[in-house]
């Protein structure tokens, strides 16, 4: 890891905990009211911005809280993680689970039993083992592609020059239904150096869009989290990721979260 990124940025300790329904009634609304003023500003229709609220970390009895408060959709960054949860919370019959963190190939398996999305797509090899997994399990999976747009080497994600040919070779993958792209931005308090990211990947988007195969969709864009989701919605976002500003502050910082395990496992291009 660099020293620039520090995760500082992303709010830690400025957001309470959430610990009953009426507490995460009112953090939805607060975060809704954040994008649609986003939205605004950017001349944009609220409508066109998706809120996905991230529970890593997060016991199962918050979580019943938030579902509580309206919740139907949670994002996980650890597989295992959100399988467990999955499996504890099966009763909530319509909660429905985004992987949003790196996935090893060994365990495709699981998100192809219970993900209703995948949103750290970045390699033929595991696109190829979800792929076969989905198709033993007759289901299909919403997918986006990673991409690593603030060039550090700890973040997973294609370099964004490998994304054009990886994107030529998804439409192999008939159980995966390509959306668009996602990032996690540069972590600074220098907003203009986070929004550089998100202008690179909706630039890298557009550019795509005139040579994607007709399967594939790359109409969203993943990009924003709690510490920088309005710049991201500024420059395109149709999905912001949100954890803190929803949940509470988590008290360790990013990087426990996001171990660098492929800088061993698998070198980033
Ligand atoms: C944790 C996480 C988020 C949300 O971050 P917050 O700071 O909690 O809003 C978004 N995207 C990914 C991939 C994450 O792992």
């Amino acid at each position: 890891m660099s020293s620039s990124t520090s995760p500082s940025s992303v709010g830690h300790g400025r957001y309470p905990q959430a610990v009953t329904v009426e507490d995460f009634r009112r953090n939805l609304v607060a975060v809704q009211a954040r994008v649609d003023t986003a939205c605004r500003r950017a001349g944009r229709d609220p409508a066109g911005v998706r809120l996905l609220p991230v529970s890593k970390t997060i016991d199962d009895a918050r979580i019943r809280l938030a579902y509580a408060a309206g919740c139907r959709l949670l994002g996980e960054n650890k597989v295992q993680e959100a399988h467990r949860k999955w499996e504890a919370m099966a009763d909530l019959r319509d909660l429905r689970w985004s992987v949003i963190g790196h996935l090893q190939t060994n365990k495709a398996k699981l998100v192809a039993r219970f993900a209703a999305e995948f949103q750290a797509l970045d390699s033929l090899r595991v696109a190829e083992a979800l792929d076969r997994r989905l198709q033993t399990e007759g289901r299909s999976l919403d997918v986006f592609v990673q991409v690593n747009t603030s060039g550090e080497a700890s973040k997973y994600g294609l370099a964004p020059e490998d994304v054009p040919a990886f994107i030529q070779a998804l439409p192999a993958f008939s159980a995966l239904r390509v959306r668009g792209l996602m990032t996690l931005a540069l972590f600074s308090s220098e907003a203009e150096r986070v929004r550089q990211c998100f202008v690179l990947l909706r630039t890298l988007r557009n550019r795509l869009r005139q040579s994607a195969p007709a399967a594939i969709s790359l109409d969203e864009l993943s990009m924003g989290m709690s510490g920088d989701f309005e710049i991201a919605i500024e420059e395109g976002a149709t999905v912001v990721r949100v954890g803190q500003a929803i949940f509470g502050a988590r008290a360790l910082p990013d990087s426990h979260y996001w171990p660098n395990e492929s800088i061993t496992e698998e070198p980033h291009p």
